[in-house]
């Protein structure tokens, strides 16, 4: 099997920000300026001047419209989320999912339906993602939008965005972005596609380690709203966890033989086995904000969705077993003209061991040789994608 190419939008984790979108589009105010007309060289008619003055009235004006126009869709006060510039979104609020990880949702400046424009052009096409801007390090961090679900308690007319981010101990921006007070303005970019999910895909593996789970998510919502009388697309989700309370009240749907007792990927990364709680946990027999979100996804969609929780100090793991049944049923790639796709995303290590390591190569991230236990299992209906 090998992977192909359904995804673009290649990024580096945890790739510094850069002023490079700056660069694409100038300040307004050069704009501005550009479009105003050097006076006429003409010197055997000077017009007269008062026509003159007009004309340079007329000129500043225009010129004064356009920049302005062009402040408010794509300038530093940009209202609506774009990739060129910053846009000062509000946090309003933050809730835990578990000690290390909390909900984040994100208002814009404005709620004037524009950004409805921008968001929907996203979740039509698959997996995305934006940049947020850590103000004193000028530094930026790329985070995966939920979609809305019924436990969105506002709907999503407000246009918020919601997050479900893990607080690293030593991370730059993720700590930042915990120590904020509810009502801190976030600059945020984007959206930048990450995996495009073709339309004729019918089954979609995804294997989620940690926050991979924000992009299973999104994966399930943009194929599953595809449905249609003729289209009943399918979404297997394994999600592995370090801990129970990542995933509290989540139950498997597969049976229990799936989750093999194994050594678990996580226990061969250098990160500390158990990081000091930074957040509330959910109480005991509350299922977690994440895991209410799978559900009502797949109450939304009966029998298209499933989902199943690895838990590492429960000893159980995603394995090469539990990849091979859920592969098993699926269509083969001659009655389904390749319409299978694995996504794998979550901690770099993770996705190495399931698939290999992404490459870096002349300033790019690449998809990498197919490796790991997906290319030991050799599954030749499906593509292969590491987000
Ligand atoms: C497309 C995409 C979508 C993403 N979506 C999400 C999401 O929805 N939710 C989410 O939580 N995350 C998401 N991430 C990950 C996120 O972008 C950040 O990488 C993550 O929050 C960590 O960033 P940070 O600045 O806090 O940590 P960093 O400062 O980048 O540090 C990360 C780790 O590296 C270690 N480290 C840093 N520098 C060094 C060094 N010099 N030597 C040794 N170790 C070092 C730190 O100790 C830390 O443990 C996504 C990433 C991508 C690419």
């Amino acid at each position: 099997m090998t992977p192909r190419l359904p995804c673009r939008g290649l990024r580096r984790f945890n790739a510094p920000f850069t002023t490079v979108g700056r660069a694409v589009i100038p300040p307004p105010r050069r704009h501005a300026s550009q479009s105003s007309p050097s006076p006429s060289p003409s010197a055997s008619t000077p017009p007269p001047t008062q026509r003159r003055w007009l004309r340079l009235v007329f000129v500043t004006a225009a010129a004064a419209g356009v920049g302005a126009l062009f402040r408010s869709q794509q300038g530093p006060e940009s209202s609506t989320l774009n990739a060129v510039t910053f846009t000062p979104y509000c946090l309003v609020s933050r809730e835990s999912v578990s000690s290390t990880g909390s909900f984040f949702t994100l208002r814009p400046p404005k709620s004037d339906g524009s950004n409805h424009e921008v968001y929907e052009d996203a979740w039509r096409t698959g997996v995305w993602s934006v940049m947020f801007k850590q103000p004193q390090l000028q530094i930026g961090r790329e985070y995966t939008p939920l979609p809305s679900t019924s436990s969105d308690v506002d709907g999503d007319d407000d246009e918020c965005l919601r997050f479900f981010i893990r607080k690293d101990p030593f991370g730059e921006v993720s700590r930042y972005l915990h120590s904020l007070d509810i009502g801190t303005p976030v600059e945020v970019r984007g959206p930048r596609i990450e995996c495009e999910i073709p339309p004729e895909t019918q089954q979609i593996l995804f294997i989620a380690g940690g926050t991979g789970i924000a992009p299973a998510l999104q994966a399930g919502h943009t194929l599953l709203r595809r449905t249609n009388q003729a289209e009943h697309p399918k979404i297997h989700i394994m999600w592995a966890n370090r801990r129970r309370e990542d995933c509290a009240g989540g139950m498997n749907d597969s049976p229990t033989t799936l989750a093999t007792p194994q050594t678990s990927w996580f226990s061969s990364l250098k990160m500390p086995k158990s990081s000091p709680p930074s957040v509330d946990a959910p109480k005991d027999g509350e299922a977690s904000l994440i895991v209410r979100e799978l559900e009502a996804l797949r109450a939304q969609y009966p029998g298209q969705v499933t989902v199943d929780y690895f838990v590492d100090e429960e000893g159980t793991g995603i394995g090469k077993q539990s990849i091979w049944d859920s592969t098993n049923t699926a269509l083969s790639s001659v009655e389904s003209g390749r319409r299978n796709l694995i996504l794998v995303s979550g901690p770099e290590g993770f996705i190495s061991y399931m698939a290999g390591p992404k490459l870096w190569a002349e300033g790019m991230e690449l998809q990498g040789p197919l490796r790991g236990i997906l290319k030991e299992l050799d599954l030749k209906d499906w593509a292969v994608w590491k987000l």
